[in-house]
């Protein structure tokens, strides 16, 4: 029984080391930049029908089923 003990506490204790030497360095910095912070996850995307752009639906200016990234564009398809 102590042996066991022994082993759980060395699986427990190798563990917590590897996650404290590759956490930090993987995990803080690169996993979210200002910009992407901003987009929420799961959010549909739709294309700008006057360039193409992709903007997120709730941004998106949307007019006879399409969509425009910016009020210019949208006028320049309604002309
Ligand atoms: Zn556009």
């Amino acid at each position: 029984m102590g042996k066991l003990l022994v082993l759980i506490l060395v699986v427990l204790a190798a563990y917590a080391l590897t996650k404290a030497l590759a956490g930090p360095k993987r995990g803080a910095r690169s996993g979210s930049p200002g910009a992407g912070a901003r987009r929420r996850t799961g959010e549909r995307m739709v294309p700008c029908a006057h360039c193409g752009l992709n903007v997120p639906e709730s941004e998106a200016l949307s007019a006879g089923g399409r969509f425009f990234c910016c009020d210019e564009h949208l006028r320049q398809f309604r002309q």
